[in-house]
């Protein structure tokens, strides 16, 4: 599944919501990421990358916030989001 068609994100293929996807940042920084979760979403043509509420209680343990949200955005774009993606609308990890 690609989630990201025509510059939006395709529809939950669960619950249909299309506003936004969670993904695990273990790809951008091996163990040193494993199991932290940045949201995306879409604001005009661009993809907006936000760390999770959890996200923001680690990276704010000594980690540069600014520097992770800068690589999980550029891996994003581009792998145009295809791995695997935790749905906020049912809660499903999807793929
Ligand atoms: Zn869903």
């Amino acid at each position: 599944m690609s989630f990201v068609v025509d510059g939006k994100l395709e529809a939950c293929l669960n619950c249909g919501q299309d506003q936004s996807y969670i993904v695990d940042a273990y790809p951008v920084g091996d163990r040193l990421m494993e199991g932290v979760l940045f949201e995306y979403s879409f604001d005009g043509n661009d993809i907006v990358v936000k760390p999770t509420k959890d996200a923001e209680i680690y990276l704010a343990s000594g980690l540069d916030r600014q520097y992770w949200i800068n690589a999980v955005y550029r891996w994003i774009k581009i792998f145009n989001g295809n791995d695997s993606v935790l749905c906020p609308g049912c809660n499903m990890w999807i793929s």
